[in-house]
């Protein structure tokens, strides 16, 4: 007996698993899936029983006339999950379908919709489009997914409490939205954006790094997320930043004494180290960040090297473009050992 597609055909949706289209389809036809499948299995069609099973993906691609590539989202991107979650009602018309797209954030920007639960409407708070076209441009592109430890740790800096409730309740009155994620979605991807950051990385995961320089730098990009107000608590933001900073500078050091590359996965936040950023008009600090600041693998055994008075001068240069002119009087000398050279002198100021 050949499968042949079921009479009514159902569109799937981009990233839609098939445990979703399986049940819009049958019901779409007038039956259910499990109906359908235990036809299948009479018919010797469909044996095997798993979710997953590549005869039941088949078989579905097949009833619903489908691209082969249908039900292939991935579970995983760059070491980071991709869970199956609700995907945008008004894109999906009405029906309720689950399905995974790694490079999306939490908002369709299309229906201007927050993907939380519930979703809401986001017509009155255009920072969040914003924030969610920076998130696919720097951050879902690079396979940060909503549930990679930068997004949960970014959350957690931007929570109510530390970017401040007087503020919450200002966006809340302003907006008539309600949900605080929402609201503070755009220090989320700022967060996000800053603890992914190569050249921040590069410097603050240093396990040469002085503590109190490594803590007046974060404080000082936390500070520009989150203004000090009466209601703000930004110090708390600087401790979860700084907490992972020191377990990232434990790895860093700990590989460099073995041997073998930094390994995090419980953080999966050093193969940033590693990636090339896009310049963009709104990063500008990226692209004035030397290749001697890209790789945080290599290099750390030029501890020699990079005390040379020339390597420390051109140190000195990219910490400026980096962080801003004068941070530098709170660096201690040290910690300027510890940059390595520079292959190109930096062209592009912040501006
Ligand atoms: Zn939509």
């Amino acid at each position: 007996m050949k499968l042949e597609p079921l009479p009514l055909r159902t569109r799937a949706h981009r990233g839609e698993d098939i445990d979703s289209y399986s049940r819009r389809h049958a019901i779409r036809n007038f039956s259910t899936a499990a109906h359908i499948e235990s036809a299948l299995r009479r018919h010797s069609l469909l044996s095997g029983y798993s979710r997953v099973d590549s005869d039941r993906l088949a078989a579905w691609r097949k009833l619903g006339e489908l691209h082969e590539k249908a039900f292939t989202a991935p579970e995983m991107v760059h070491g980071n999950t991709v869970e199956t979650r609700a995907l945008c009602a008004r894109c999906a018309r009405g029906e309720r379908a689950m399905g995974r797209i790694p490079e999306l954030g939490m908002v369709c920007v299309r229906h201007r919709r927050w993907l939380g639960s519930p979703q809401i409407d986001l017509h009155g708070y255009p920072p969040a489009i914003v924030a969610e076209r920076r998130y696919r441009a720097h951050l879902g592109l690079n396979g940060v997914t909503n549930e990679s430890f930068a997004m949960r740790c970014a959350q957690g800096c931007a929570s109510p409490g530390i970017v401040g409730w007087a503020e919450v309740r200002r966006r809340q009155a302003e907006t008539g939205i309600q949900d605080e994620s929402a609201l503070l979605y755009p220090e989320q991807i700022k967060f996000a954006r800053l603890i992914t950051r190569r050249s921040f990385l590069a410097v603050t995961s240093d396990p040469d790094v002085d503590p109190d320089a490594r803590q007046a730098l974060v404080a000082r990009e936390v500070a520009a997320i989150i203004p000090e107000t009466e209601s703000s608590e930004p110090w708390r933001a600087q401790q979860r930043i700084l907490d992972v900073l020191h377990q990232l500078a434990a790895i860093r050091r700990k590989a460099r004494y073995i041997g073998t590359p930094p390994d995090d996965p419980d953080y999966n936040l050093l193969r940033h180290l590693a990636t090339t950023p896009e310049p963009s008009p709104d990063d500008q600090t990226e692209a004035a960040v030397g290749p001697g600041l890209s790789n945080g693998f290599e290099p750390e055994a030029d501890q020699q090297g990079s005390a040379r008075p020339e390597v420390r001068e051109a140190a000195q240069e990219q910490l400026q473009f980096v962080f801003g002119e004068d941070t530098l009087t709170s660096i201690p000398r040290g910690m300027l050992t510890t940059v390595d050279a520079p292959s190109r002198t930096p062209t592009r100021r912040r501006s």
